[in-house]
C-alpha cells in the first residue's frame, strides 16, 4: 500500500486494520467484514454497506515503522516547533491499540524489533533530535499518585514503559476488572531552549500517547446507562462507546474549528480533563481507530468506523 509520508493536518483521523487471528481464521476462514478500497477509503461488508473515506486508511500491511512514518514523525516534529500533540488509539478490546502504540517492547528499539511501536519510536526518534530532556512536574494538571520518572534516553523511556504496562496488568486484576477498562496515557513534556542576541529562549510542548480503555459497549444500567443512551441517540450514529466524553469533547472541537462558538465539556470526564490543554487550538490531533476484520467483530468495527466518521 502506497501510503505518502507528508505532513499531516492538524486534526487527522487514521483507520488501521489488524490482521485475522489464526484463531479467527480456524473459526470462520478468510472472510472479513471490512474491504479496503484505498489508502482513504474502507467499505464495511455488512448490511447495508457503507463506505468510508479518511485521512488514512492503514491496511493489515502497514507496518509499525511505516505507521510512525506516516503518523509519529509529523506530531514528534510539531512539538519540537512548540506545539502540543495528542495521539489517541481508539477501538474494541483486541483491535490492536495496544499493538499500535507500544509493540512488542520489550525487544527494545526499532533496530531490535520490527513490531516495536509507536511510543518507544518516537521516544527512539526525539533523543536522536535534541540534546536534552527533563520532566517537569508544576505545568499542567496535577494528577494524585503520579510517578514521574527523570529519563536521559530511549532505554529509559522503554523501561518505564514496561513498568507502566505491568503495573496495568496488576491494577486490573487486582480490581477485578478487565484492563479493557482502563486508559493508558503517556504524557512527555518537551522544553526547547535556544539562544538569540543574547537572550534564552525557552519553548514548552506536551506530547500525549493515549491507548484508551476498549470501546466496545459497556453495560451500564440504571440512570447513567439511560443518559449514556439518550447522549448516544443524540449524536444520530447509534454509537454506545466506552468513551463518549472523548466524542462529545471531539465533536465539539471539530465544530469550533468550522466556526461555531460551543462550550468544550472538558470536565465531564477525567481523560478529557487531563488533556485539556493538548486539545484544540493549536494542538495536533491523531485519532488512530484500530479495527478488526473479522465476521465476528462486525458490529463493533462498524460502531468504530462510525465514531472516526463523526471524529471527523
Ligand atoms: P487491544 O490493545 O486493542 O486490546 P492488542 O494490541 O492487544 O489489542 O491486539 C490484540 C492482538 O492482535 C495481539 O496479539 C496483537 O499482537 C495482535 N495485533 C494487533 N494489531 C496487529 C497488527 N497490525 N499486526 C499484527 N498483529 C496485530
Ligand atoms: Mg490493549
Amino acid at each position: 500500500m502506497n501510503l505518502n509520508h507528508q505532513a499531516l493536518g492538524f486534526w487527522e483521523i487514521i483507520i488501521r486494520t489488524r490482521p485475522l487471528s489464526n484463531a479467527e481464521i480456524s473459526v470462520q476462514g478468510y472472510s472479513k467484514c471490512v474491504r479496503q478500497e484505498s489508502c482513504q477509503a474502507i467499505t464495511w461488508t455488512g448490511h447495508p454497506e457503507s463506505r468510508f473515506t479518511f485521512d488514512v486508511v492503514a491496511d493489515e500491511n502497514v507496518s509499525q515503522e511505516k505507521l510512525f512514518k506516516v503518523a509519529g514523525l509529523p506530531m514528534v516534529e510539531n512539538c519540537m516547533g512548540g506545539y502540543n500533540s495528542c495521539m489517541f488509539a481508539y477501538g474494541q478490546t483486541g483491535s490492536g491499540k495496544t499493538h499500535t502504540m507500544l509493540g512488542d517492547i520489550e525487544g527494545g528499539t526499532r533496530r531490535h524489533s520490527v513490531n516495536c511501536g509507536m511510543t518507544p519510536r518516537i521516544f527512539e526518534h526525539l533523543f536522536s533530535r535534541i540534546q536534552k530532556m527533563r520532566e517537569d512536574g508544576k505545568k499542567g494538571v496535577y494528577v494524585e499518585n503520579l510517578k514521574e520518572v527523570e529519563v536521559t534516553n530511549a532505554r529509559d523511556v522503554i523501561q518505564q514503559l514496561i513498568q507502566g504496562a505491568a503495573n496495568r496488568k496488576v491494577a486490573a486484576t487486582n480490581m477485578n476488572h478487565a484492563s479493557s477498562r482502563s486508559h493508558s496515557v503517556f504524557t512527555c513534556i518537551i522544553e526547547s531552549q535556544w539562544e538569540s542576541q543574547g537572550v534564552t529562549h525557552f519553548r514548552f510542548a506536551r506530547l500525549n500517547l493515549v491507548d484508551l480503555a476498549g470501546s466496545e459497549r459497556q453495560k451500564s444500567s440504571g440512570a447513567e446507562g439511560e443518559h449514556l443512551k439518550e447522549v448516544s441517540f443524540n449524536l444520530g450514529v447509534g454509537i454506545l462507546t466506552n468513551n463518549l466524553e472523548l466524542l462529545l469533547v471531539i465533536i465539539n472541537l471539530v465544530s469550533i474549528s468550522n466556526g461555531k462558538s460551543l462550550h468544550v465539556p472538558y470536565r465531564d470526564s477525567k481523560l478529557t480533563f487531563l488533556l485539556q490543554d493538548s486539545l484544540g487550538g493549536n494542538s495536533k490531533t491523531i485519532i488512530i481507530a484500530n479495527i478488526s476484520p473479522s465476521i465476528s467483530c462486525s458490529l463493533e468495527t462498524l460502531s468504530t468506523l462510525k465514531f472516526a466518521q463523526r471524529a471527523k
